[in-house]
């Protein structure tokens, strides 16, 4: 497994790569966000480690070019605690955060929790909730093909981030079960958040905005207000 990490401080780098290798990840590194984009699109890396606060072209804008054509996952470095700037980089397509100062260890095991969610069904026993015997699931307007963790609206092919993905496949997996904000967090991410549902309806939001973005697909992802979601096909008449 091959990282990235996008970052213009020197000894944050050496750290984590030491860290990563340790646990047999192979390690690129950029200092800037141009170079960092040129990596990204040469070596293809399994996920990017992406500072926000970089020099001339900042994490937010190499987060939205990444986006732009792939959707490898992006763990965001901040230094600020602002909780604007990482509902933002959410938007923008980030699979998740750290705050610094973060210890290397905790880099580490969020490295591992977004690759295990990543590899879906290939992810056995460590993801029983998300992965999946079924090939495929159809509803109504919605197909999703799990292995190839394709998904398709209308006829129309939908590209998701894997977090986008891994929720959608964990609601569908129960259609009108209500999910709670922390089961989603536990399940797809893979650890528990302290009161951070946040990173939950910031995805829960672009997953939706994306599937409705489609010419007359249907509000499949339902708020349950005080709890949280779930994937129902009531109303869809309505939408017809
Ligand atoms: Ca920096």
């Amino acid at each position: 497994m091959k990282i990235l990490i996008i970052e213009d401080e020197a000894n944050i780098i050496q750290l984590i790569r030491l860290y990563l290798e340790q646990a047999s990840f192979m390690v690129l590194s950029a200092s800037d966000g141009i170079s960092g984009l040129e990596l990204h699109a040469r070596e293809h890396p399994d996920l990017v480690i992406l500072d926000l606060m970089l020099p001339g072209l900042d994490g937010m804008e190499v987060c939205r070019r990444i986006r732009a054509w792939a959707s490898t996952p992006i763990l965001m470095l901040t230094a600020r605690s602002g909780e604007d700037d990482r509902i933002a980089g959410l938007e923008l397509g980030a699979d998740d955060y750290l705050v610094k100062p973060f210890s290397p260890r905790e880099v580490v095991s969020r490295v591992k929790a977004i690759l295990r969610r990543t590899a879906g069904d290939n992810a056995g026993a460590n993801a029983p909730h998300v992965a999946s015997n079924e090939e495929v699931r159809h509803f109504d307007k919605l197909t999703i093909h799990i292995p190839e963790r394709r998904v398709e609206v209308n006829g129309q092919r939908v590209t998701l981030t894997a977090k986008e993905f891994d929720l959608l496949v964990m609601l569908t997996s129960s259609p009108e079960r209500v999910f709670t904000r922390e089961a989603l967090l536990n399940q797809v991410w893979g650890y528990t958040y302290i009161g951070d549902g946040r990173t939950v309806d910031v995805h829960i939001g672009t997953l939706r905005k994306k599937i409705e973005a489609v010419k007359g697909a249907p509000h499949y992802v339902k708020t349950v207000w005080g709890v949280g979601y779930k994937f129902s096909l009531e109303e869809q008449e309505e939408h017809e």
